[in-house]
């Protein structure tokens, strides 16, 4: 008896440690949108064995190679905007050798009525569209593993879709008329739960299936509704995500798909009466689904990326009139973000800080519990209690995965 005990955790403990692993990532965080900073709709759930990726829109088989898991084979659609699955072609065809004969496994929404398409529709619409791609490499020159381009998809609807390793995700209908069906996803693994919203609205069925849930990945409208009716309304603006979180009460509510690019949104949802666990998203955090919830504003095995200081649209600015504009910073500890002054001055060492030209690197971020936005430096500067000493400073922006900007000229009054 005691040798099969014995045999028995010989063999188990080092597949409990391999297999406790729950892990949620945040691959993309913006809505429809081209910036450099921000990917589109893409979340990573790392589950024991199980690799799981919920959307796939611009940008997204980009950060999944920053991971090292470019070759990841299993894709749960949400629901079929383009902002959740126009990176899909990137992802089967680039990561088609990688994958050898292993085929793209794709689950999500059949077609409905006044839908074009569903998701095994779109899959086949692929694979024919790039017919050529597929000829040439399976049957003329690489001879790539025929499996390996092959969709396997699935039009799923609500109930649980995959199970395997001891991992189960269950889809649930949201609302995101009139795109329908739109689903959110929950994956449950070692008795805890991660929900995904996807694209909705204020869902009750949402808050069915995400009550008490470890960690709710949940997007958000940040923009003004009284200019874009429309798309508000297919959308969960910061009042309605208030009452979702205080219904649903997750451990931990977690901010995505910001569209367009957010403002101070925490305020928002904070001031419509929220008070639980809420966390601003950015591409590349994660976050530890355990005992306790352990956020990582960036993964510190992603490769950095400097895309920022290239970003035309998004990129950190100084208006003619000294306004400091810098988009999806949030400096709170909800936030992850910084700002840095350093004295501009000549000379060695010229705006490096210390021993450049007179005065410290003063560095704003997460520990400093405060938070701008639309602010000129002098504002800043008096919300640090006048630390900055009057005359030219460069400002350099980071967000929390060491994204920086280009250095920015500031006059302090
Ligand atoms: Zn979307
Ligand atoms: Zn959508």
């Amino acid at each position: 008896m005691k040798t099969v005990t014995m045999f028995g955790l010989i063999c188990a403990l080092p597949l409990m440690a391999q297999n406790s692993t729950f892990k949620v990532t945040l691959l993309g965080t913006s809505g429809p949108g081209l910036s450099l900073d921000r990917s589109e709709a893409g979340t990573l759930v790392q589950a024991g064995s199980e690799n799981l990726l919920f959307d796939c829109g611009r940008g997204i088989p980009e950060r999944l190679t920053q991971l090292g898991l470019g070759n990841i084979n299993k894709v749960f659609l949400t629901h079929l905007h383009s902002d959740h699955t126009q990176g899909l072609p990137i992802l089967w065809m680039g990561s088609w050798n990688g994958r050898g004969t292993n085929p793209l496994s794709l689950f999500g929404p059949a077609q409905d009525t006044d839908q074009p398409t569903g998701t095994t529709g779109l899959a086949t619409q692929l694979t024919a569209a790039y017919a050529t791609n597929t000829h040439i490499r399976r049957d003329l020159v690489e001879h790539w593993a025929p499996e390996g381009i092959t969709i396997a998809a699935k039009d799923v609807t609500e109930g649980v879709v995959y199970q395997n390793n001891g991992v189960t995700v269950t889809a649930f209908l949201v609302d995101h008329a009139p795109v329908k069906p739109a689903l959110g996803y929950r994956v449950d693994f070692g008795g805890r739960s991660v929900v995904i919203s996807g694209d909705t609205t204020a869902s009750d069925n949402l808050v069915k299936f995400a009550k008490g849930v470890d960690l709710l990945v949940h997007e958000i409208w940040t923009g003004a509704a009284s200019t874009d009716i429309a798309t508000s309304l297919y959308h969960t603006t910061p009042e309605q995500a208030a009452s979702v979180f205080s219904r649903a009460a997750p451990k931990l509510a977690l901010l995505t798909h910001f569209a367009p690019m957010l403002a101070d949104v925490t305020k928002n949802i904070r001031s419509a009466g929220y008070g639980g666990p809420l966390q601003m998203g950015a591409d590349l955090l994660s976050v530890e689904v355990g005992d306790q919830l352990k956020v990582n504003p960036c993964s510190t095995t992603a490769t950095p990326v400097a895309s920022a200081a290239t970003s035309d649209t998004y990129k950190p600015a100084i208006t003619a009139d000294g306004t400091i504009i810098v988009w999806g910073s949030a400096f709170t500890p909800e936030g992850g973000n910084s700002l840095r002054f350093t004295r501009a001055g000549t000379g060695p060492g010229q705006g490096a800080g210390p021993g450049g030209a007179g005065q410290a690197a003063t560095v704003i971020d997460e520990t400093s519990n405060l938070f701008f936005w639309d602010k000129s430096a002098t504002q800043i500067n008096a919300a640090l209690g006048g630390k900055l000493a009057a005359g030219q400073w460069n400002l350099v922006v980071r967000n929390g995965c060491g994204v920086s900007s280009a250095a920015l000229g500031v006059t302090i009054q």
